[in-house]
């Protein structure tokens, strides 16, 4: 099995109203079922999902918090604006969004965008990555897979890794469940997060500095069969759970 991997070069600084799907495609081309990561961030810049922080107000939470967490106040209006749920304040605000993606900061960036300038993710990152699909369709006419990425870190262990905010194309969790293992014993527990996989390998691609990757294509990864339940409902989530009850 070979995978082939292609980061895209040589695409510009995007701001609102750039065209990236056409921009992506012509600097590669596309074979039928390729998938297309987009970072967050420039998918953001490309729909103005961008604030100035000039133009924010902090409320008295934003103002408690950044006392704390030593941030712009500024800044931490931001992140509470895009949250639906607060799981931790200090020593770094962990929230979720509407979508369910919980994220450090909310996912707001204040890195690759031009001074005094913030990144949010897309509000709808199910629709963006449906919308790179149909657009990449209308100009080559191929059928491909997208997934929209963002830099996370993670429980456990030291180190952020690329995670799927929005997929389209595919599902999110390929499903072993009810698949024998090589010895023939039926498999009851194993749901792969696919998408959190090709997103991890795609940031690794990207970099978090000044490559100027931000879309990297995937080449035969074949597929497979499963569902989007990608995050935990509230009530199975056993670390948002210990999070709310010890750290608030
Ligand atoms: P995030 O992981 O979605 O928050 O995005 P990052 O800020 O980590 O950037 C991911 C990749 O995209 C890196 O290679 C950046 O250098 C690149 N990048 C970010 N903004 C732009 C841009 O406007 N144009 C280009 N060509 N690359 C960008
Ligand atoms: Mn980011
Ligand atoms: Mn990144």
């Amino acid at each position: 099995m070979h995978i082939h991997v292609e980061g895209i070069e040589g695409l510009p600084i995007i701001h609102e109203g750039d065209d990236l799907p056409a921009l992506i495609c012509e600097r590669t081309s596309f074979s039928e079922g390729d998938i297309l990561c987009i970072a967050s961030s420039v998918y953001s810049k490309a729909k103005g999902y961008t604030r100035y922080m000039s133009d924010i107000v902090p409320l008295e939470r934003a103002i408690r918090i950044a006392g704390r967490t030593h941030e712009d106040p500024r800044f931490i209006q931001a992140v509470l604006d895009c949250s639906t749920d607060i799981l931790l304040e200090y020593p770094f605000v962990l929230s979720e969004i509407s979508t369910g993606h919980i994220g450090v900061r909310a996912g707001v960036d204040q890195s690759n965008i031009e001074d005094g300038m913030l990144i949010l993710l897309p509000p709808d990152p199910m629709g963006a990555a449906d919308e790179v699909v149909e657009a990449v369709h209308e100009i080559t006419g191929r059928s491909i897979g997208a997934i929209i990425t963002d830099t996370c870190g993670r429980s456990f262990r030291r180190g952020q890794t690329g995670h799927a905010v929005g997929w389209s194309g595919m599902t999110a969790i390929r499903d072993f469940r009810g698949d024998v293992d090589l010895f023939g014993r039926v498999l009851k527990i194993t749901e792969e997060a696919v998408v959190d996989e090709i997103a991890g390998f795609a940031n690794f691609v990207m970099g978090e500095s000044h490559a100027g990757i931000p879309a990297v294509v995937f080449r035969n990864c074949g597929t497979w069969t499963g569902h989007d339940n990608l995050y935990f409902r509230p009530e199975e989530d056993l670390t948002r759970a210990l999070l709310k009850k010890e750290c608030m």
